[in-house]
C-alpha cells in the first residue's frame, strides 16, 4: 500500500491484510504503541510504517531466508545510511547498510510545516528502497567485472548485504601518513577510468568511499549515486570525481599528481562491455533510477543553497529512534520526469546537477591536521587499524569471495567472475608495482616490454594499461 500512499487509508491496510474491521484497529494500535507505524488523522484516518517497523520486516526477511543470524554493532553512519555489522549462520562477519534517505536532507524545508503541506508520491521509505536496490545492482555487475567492492550478498527493502572490507576508509588515515601515496593514487585513478571505460562514473569517488588495509588494498563502496558516462553532465560528473581525488591526495597525502593525469571523459576510450546498460536491464530500471537521482539532486541542491554539505551535519549522529520518526513524519515529495516538488513547489529539476568542486562528506572519524613533520615510519602508517588478525581476515575475505563466485551455480558465471576477478587483481599489482618504483613520463608507453607491463614508469600509459 505505501507504493501508492504516503499513509495507507486504514480499509485497503484491512482488505490487503486480509483482516476484519476490528482486527485491523487492533494490530495497527499494537504496532503504533510500538512505534513501527505511525498515524494521521488529517485528511483521512491512515497508517505508514515507520524505519523502525521497515528495519524489523527487512531484517526479519533477510534472517528467514539465511542470509544473516544475528546483528551486531553499528560500525558506521552515513549521510544517509547506518552501517550494521552482522553475522552469517555459521559465523562470518558481514556488513547491512541500512539506507536512511530523508534523514538529514531538507532540513530546512522541513522547519516551514506549512511549505511542506503538499500533497506526497514518494516515500522515504520507497525511496531508501531504491537507493539499496540501486547499490546492490551495481556492486553485483561491478563485482562480477572484477571491481575491487565489497562481495553483494543480498537485498532486502531498503537493507544492502555485503562482505566486511578490510581496512578503513583513506579520510581515516593521518595527514601525510599514507604509505605509497603515489602508487595508491596511481589504483584509485585506474579504478575511476576503468569505471568510465565501462560506462560509468561514480559521482563520490573520495576519500570517503575508497577503503584501504594495511596491504594497500583498495576497496570501493558507495554506489547509490552512479551515473552513465552518456548522462547529460557526465563529462562534468568525471572531472569532479578526478579532481576530488587530486585534492586529497595533494592537501591530505601530499602528493601532487602530475597534470598528465588529470583525465576528463574525452580521454577515456569505451569498452565493450556497458556496466550502465547491463544494471538497466538486469533489475534497476530507468524510470527508478530517474527517481531516486531527481531525490538526490534535491538534496545536493540544498545543501548547495546552505552553504556546503557540512553545515548542520555534526548533530546527525546522535538520532535517536523518536527523533528520526519525527523527521521522517514531514517530508512531502512528489518526483515527476523532470522536477522535484517538496510541498509543492519545484525544489530541484533533474539532470541539473549541483556542481561542485569537492563535496565534503560527513565523516565519523576524521582526523586532525597533523605537523608536517611528522615521522615517516611504515609501521604506523594507518591509523586506527587493527592489524593483528589482518592476514586471516584477508585470506578469509579471499574464501568468501571464491565462496560467492561459486554459489552463482553456473559454471561459466563462476568462471567469468573468477578470470575476471583475477586479471583485475593482476592488473592492479600490475600498476602498483609501476607506481612504486618510478617517475612519471610521458613517454611511459614506450618502455613497456612486450608483454605490455610497464617499467618503472607511472602515468597515464599505466592508467591505459589497466
Ligand atoms: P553512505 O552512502 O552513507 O556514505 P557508505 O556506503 O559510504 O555510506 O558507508 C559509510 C561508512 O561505513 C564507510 O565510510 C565505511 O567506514 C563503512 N562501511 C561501509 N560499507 C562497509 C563494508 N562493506 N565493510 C566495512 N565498512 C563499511
Ligand atoms: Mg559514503
Amino acid at each position: 500500500g505505501m507504493r501508492n500512499h504516503e499513509m495507507v487509508p486504514v480499509p485497503l491496510i484491512t482488505s490487503i491484510a486480509k483482516l476484519r474491521h476490528g482486527g485491523s484497529y487492533k494490530i495497527l494500535s499494537t504496532l503504533l504503541r510500538h512505534k513501527l507505524v505511525a498515524h494521521t488523522n488529517t485528511d483521512y484516518n491512515g497508517y505508514r510504517l515507520s524505519y523502525l517497523g521497515f528495519d524489523i520486516l527487512a531484517l526479519r526477511s533477510l534472517l528467514s531466508r539465511g542470509v544473516i543470524h544475528s546483528v551486531g554493532r553499528q560500525i558506521g553512519v552515513g549521510k544517509e545510511s547506518d552501517i550494521f555489522e552482522a553475522q552469517t549462520e555459521d559465523g562470518e562477519e558481514v556488513v547491512i547498510k541500512i539506507h536512511r534517505l530523508g534523514r538529514t536532507s531538507f532540513r530546512a524545508v522541513r522547519k516551514n510545516r506549512d511549505y511542506m503541506a503538499g500533497k506526497s508520491k514518494a516515500s522515504w521509505l520507497f525511496m531508501s528502497r531504491l537507493a539499496a536496490l540501486k547499490e546492490f545492482s551495481f556492486m553485483k555487475a561491478l563485482y562480477a567485472h572484477g571491481f575491487p567492492t565489497p562481495t553483494p550478498i543480498d537485498q532486502n527493502r531498503h537493507c544492502v548485504v555485503m562482505s566486511k572490507v578490510n581496512g578503513s576508509p583513506m579520510c581515516q588515515i593521518k595527514t601525510g601518513n599514507m604509505y605509497g601515496a603515489e602508487q595508491v593514487f596511481a589504483i584509485c585513478m585506474s579504478i575511476l577510468k576503468k569505471l568510465a571505460e565501462h560506462g560509468l562514473v561514480h559521482c563520490d569517488f573520495n576519500e570517503f568511499n575508497l577503503m584501504i588495509d594495511e596491504l594497500g588494498n583498495i576497496t570501493l563502496i558507495d554506489f547509490p549515486q552512479m551515473v552513465s558516462t552518456s548522462h547529460v553532465n557526465a563529462h562534468d560528473l568525471f572531472v569532479r570525481d578526478v579532481n576530488c581525488l587530486r585534492k586529497f591526495f595533494a592537501m591530505k597525502m601530499r602528493y601532487v599528481a602530475p597534470d598528465d593525469m588529470a583525465l576528463t571523459l574525452d580521454d577515456i576510450v569505451k569498452g565493450d562491455i556497458a556496466i550502465d546498460e547491463e544494471v538497466k536491464a538486469s533489475g534497476f530500471t530507468a524510470e527508478e533510477d530517474a527517481a531516486l537521482m531527481g531525490y538526490l539532486d534535491a538534496v545536493a541542491k540544498h545543501d548547495e543553497s546552505n552553504g556546503g554539505r557540512a553545515e548542520g551535519e555534526a548533530g546527525e549522529d546522535d538520532n535517536s529512534d523518536g527523533e528520526e520518526e519525527e523527521e521522517f513524519d514531514e517530508h512531502n515529495v512528489e518526483i515527476t520526469q523532470d522536477h522535484v516538488f517538496v510541498g509543492g513547489n519545484v525544489f530541484g529539476v533533474l539532470d541539473d546537477r549541483n556542481l561542485k568542486d569537492c563535496p565534503i562528506l560527513p565523516s565519523t572519524i576524521v582526523d586532525e591536521e597533523e605537523p608536517l613533520d611528522q615521522p615517516d615510519d611504515a609501521a604506523e602508517d594507518f591509523s586506527d587499524s587493527d592489524i593483528s588478525d589482518e592476514e586471516t581476515r584477508a585470506e578469509k575475505e579471499k574464501a568468501r569471495r571464491e565462496a560467492a563466485a561459486a554459489e552463482e551455480g553456473d559454471e561459466g558465471v563462476q568462471d567469468k567472475v573468477k578470470s575476471a576477478r583475477e586479471k583485475l587483481q593482476r592488473d592492479i599489482y600490475k600498476n602498483a608495482k609501476g607506481a612504486a618504483s618510478g617517475k612519471v613520463s610521458r613517454n611511459a608507453t614506450k618502455k613497456r616490454n612486450k608483454y605490455g607491463k610497464i617499467d618503472k614508469t607511472v602515468g597515464k600509459a599505466l592508467l591505459n594499461d589497466w
